[in-house]
């Protein structure tokens, strides 16, 4: 490292663990039926950089909401901005369903448990003290450092990222956005993978009406809309839509392959033949879950998810809807969407749309890759880098409608035989604390790199 060789590790990670399990603790729950507080965590975050002489900016998008920015100045001459972002809120957790308080932060047998351990708050606590160390050296940075925590993501993003990038997008503007989903280790056949995230993809949600004629519920009525609605439900779920190879799953499944031994290696090069695909997912996978995340990867999903139909059990109603969670690939475009809904449920289903939004993706030919190969390579020199897409979507949505090539890099390095994607948003999330520190040294690399040109 360039500013930060001569950090005290030790004590840098204590001030992160603190920093984290007092974030842990605030109970930043984004759930309808809480008074929802992001600005507890943003409040405390501000106290820590202005104790470190910077000046923060806390914002409340609405009551208790709150988001807070902060930048360490630079020269400009190593190029924009680095942003580090990660959202404050968490996702509810019930303590009957947990073996530890999901509040209380506690440390047992070397793991840190609690509901945010790993989406997001470890890297929200990363990023704060990689930001307070550089800014403490007040060495000379080659491009401004800016710190972003933000509200709502897990419900969103409207409260916070996506409210900054439309209302301040000059304070978070940057050139990339270093953010989930990324970073941990993922352990397979005896490897360690480190999936990085350069692509999310895009929402179409849709509503499907059928229409009929309305009548007596008494009488036989061979135009009702519900059973036509309920055929096209059922054609979505047991149809795929076509397969889509995009370059990042291509170059994903490929790096898999390269690092798995046959008949596995086969398989995957196998899912990226449209003839193949579907067979190989409903066939060959053993796994169920596995499966579903590479036919996320490989087609746009369409899933119902709502039926509207009928105010009275003697009534034909005249019209029956549902909606659909559309997620689109990238380059997928809305229209090109509902084409290919539209030859599963037919001609006599009307489609609206009523919200899309594009997928986002990064190149993944770009130094940033090379940064964090680096990175990865210094830190766990066995650990293979591998780009990935993600099927729901994240604060990267905001960053990138602002200009940012985001990539998802939240190191943290996990033992074999626990699930990263188990944990997230799932019972018992916790993380080693030796996994911990270990990100922490990690992230602060690839920063310095980034900061000191
Ligand atoms: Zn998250």
């Amino acid at each position: 490292m360039k500013i930060l060789h001569d950090v005290d590790w030790g004590k840098a990670e204590e001030e992160a663990l603190d920093l984290f399990v007092s974030l842990i603790r605030l109970r930043t729950v984004n759930a309808p039926d809480v008074e929802i507080r992001e600005v507890d965590a943003a409040s405390l975050l501000a106290e820590r950089f202005r104790a470190a002489g910077l000046e923060p900016t806390v914002l409340e998008s609405a009551p208790g909401r709150g988001n807070v920015v902060v930048r360490v100045f630079g020269d400009g001459t190593g190029g924009d901005p680095i942003l580090l972002s990660g959202h404050l809120d968490v996702v509810p957790a019930d303590r009957a369903t947990w073996k530890q308080d999901p509040f209380a932060a506690e440390v047992h047998d070397g793991w840190l448990w609690g509901r945010g351990t790993i989406d997001m708050l470890n890297m929200v606590a990363m990023s704060a003290v990689v930001t307070l160390l550089l800014a403490r050296k007040g060495a000379r940075l080659k491009r401004d450092l800016i710190f972003a925590g933000v509200a709502d993501e897990e419900a969103g993003c409207e409260q916070g990222s996506l409210w900054l990038a439309r209302n301040h997008p000059d304070l978070v503007r940057s050139e990339y956005a270093i953010s989930e989903i990324g970073g941990f280790t993922l352990h397979s056949g005896g490897k360690r993978f480190y999936p990085v995230q350069v692509a999310e993809k895009g929402i179409c949600w849709l509503t499907l009406t059928a229409r009929g004629t309305p009548g007596h519920g008494s009488l036989p009525n061979k135009d009702n809309p519900i059973p036509k609605l309920a055929r096209a439900a059922a054609r979505l779920a047991e149809k795929r839509l076509p397969v889509h190879v995009t370059p990042v799953v291509e170059g994903q499944v490929r790096t898999l392959a390269e690092h798995n031994k046959a008949p596995n290696s086969w398989v995957l090069r196998g899912l990226l033949n449209p003839l193949l695909c579907d067979h190989l997912l409903d066939h060959v996978f053993p796994e169920p879950n596995l499966a579903a995340t590479f036919d996320a990867a490989l087609h746009n999903t369409a899933n119902p998810t709502m039926l509207r139909a009928g105010q009275k059990v003697n009534q034909v109603p005249a019209e029956a809807s549902l909606q659909v969670d559309g997620r689109l690939l990238p380059g997928q475009t809305a229209d090109d969407f509902v084409r290919e809904v539209r030859a599963v449920v037919g001609d006599d289903i009307e489609i609206h749309v009523d919200r899309s939004m594009e997928a986002t993706q990064t190149s993944w030919d770009d130094p940033m890759q090379h940064r964090i190969r680096e990175v990865l390579g210094r830190h766990d020199p066995d650990g293979i880098m591998v780009r990935t897409m993600i099927p729901g979507f994240t604060d990267a949505k905001a960053w990138s409608s602002i200009g940012a090539k985001c990539w998802g890099f939240s190191p943290v390095k996990l033992p074999e035989g626990v699930a990263f994607s188990a944990m997230f948003h799932g019972n018992d999330e916790r993380i080693p604390v030796e996994g911990f520190r270990w990100g922490l040294r990690a992230l602060a690399d690839l920063v310095d790199g980034l900061v000191a040109g």
